[in-house]
This record gives structure tokens, C-alpha cells and sequence, in this order.
């Protein structure tokens, strides 16, 4: 079941097997999204932001 992009409204459709909290990418335009549901009504919204680690 595809769900749309909360950034680009492509369409995203979830790889068979995902969970929820996991991170996927937008193939449009590369955001991370956080999947929030899955199974027949799948959501994601935009993943928190990771701060940078440069490991100083
Ligand atoms: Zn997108």
C-alpha cells in the first residue's frame, strides 16, 4: 500500500516487511521519512532531524 511523501506528495510505497519507527527515504526528493503506521492505511512523516556527528 503506497502512502504519499509529506514533503514532495510523491507517492512512497513502503517495502514489504517494514516497521513501525522505521526510517525510509522519499524516492523524490531523499527525505527521511519516519513510517507512523503500516498495514492497509501506511503514514510517514518527515524523521527527526540527526544532528551531526562529526566525531571530534
Ligand atoms: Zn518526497
Amino acid at each position: 500500500m503506497p502512502t504519499v511523501c509529506p514533503t514532495c506528495d510523491a507517492q512512497v510505497v513502503l517495502p514489504a516487511g517494514t516497521e513501525l519507527s522505521e526510517i525510509i527515504s522519499c524516492p523524490e526528493c531523499q527525505t527521511q521519512l519516519a513510517v507512523k503506521a503500516v498495514g492497509d492505511e501506511p503514514q510517514v512523516e518527515p524523521a527527526p532531524a540527526i544532528e551531526e556527528d562529526w566525531g571530534e
